[in-house]
């Protein structure tokens, strides 16, 4: 077996863990109005010790936190006569319609490990014109900040988990992969939406150089 690439303290200070929208409304603990299938407590635990390790073992970490207005243009409450799942171009995308879900400042908006935990969250899809899958920018090409952060921070590499697979955490990734960062996606700790696009998601980030690890490689 080849040495971790985590396993000296230069890879590890080199390296950021971005956590993607842990948040209630993703999960069935907290019955979540878009909860992802497997994202229950014991999933929810696991990757809370996780991340605190990490940040034992002086990795830098970030999350980021979906934070939608009540007007948002993902939900499907916003367009008269569509229904959840519904899909719309806009902007010359394919748009999934959601439930409203991770609406600002509401409970389920706020994300299941400590804020102090991370050295910076990030909020995403804040403006109701835009949806936000990536915690880079949004579809507007508004960025988040995330990219300065990890620039200011010196970090090259980067380990990616959370929610969903499919969406959040592979448009994450793969933004993190157009960017020039090395990174990791950390499988055992993510959950997908629907087992067809979660495969197809892990293949397009395997073809885009994305390395798939498990949690007890980093
Ligand atoms: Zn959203």
């Amino acid at each position: 077996m080849s040495p971790s690439p985590f396993s000296d303290p230069d890879a590890i200070a080199e390296t950021g863990v971005i956590v993607v929208d842990l948040q209630g409304d993703f999960t069935t603990l907290k019955q979540g109005a878009l909860a992802v299938d497997g994202a229950d407590a014991a999933y929810v635990k696991e990757v809370e010790q996780v991340t605190l390790r990490l940040k034992s073992a002086e990795f830098t970490l970030f999350a980021t936190q979906d934070w939608h207005p009540k007007d948002h243009v993902s939900f499907f409450t916003s367009l008269p006569g569509k229904q959840a799942f519904d899909t719309i171009e806009i902007h010359g995308e394919t748009q999934v319609l959601w439930p409203p879900h991770c609406v600002q400042d509401s409970g389920n908006a706020e994300i299941l490990i400590n804020p102090d935990t991370f050295s910076s969250v990030v909020k995403k899809g804040t403006d109701s014109r835009f949806d936000s899958y990536s915690g880079f920018q949004d579809q507007g090409n508004t960025p988040t900040g995330l990219e300065q952060l990890l620039r200011a921070a010196d970090i090259t590499r980067v380990a990616v988990y959370g929610l969903a697979t499919d969406y959040c955490v592979k448009a994450t990734a793969m933004d993190a992969a157009k960017r020039g960062f090395e990174v990791f996606l950390v499988e055992d700790l993510c959950r997908g939406v629907a087992p067809d696009t979660t495969r197809e998601a892990l293949e397009e980030m395997k073809q885009q150089g994305i390395h798939i690890i498990t949690s007890n490689e980093i």
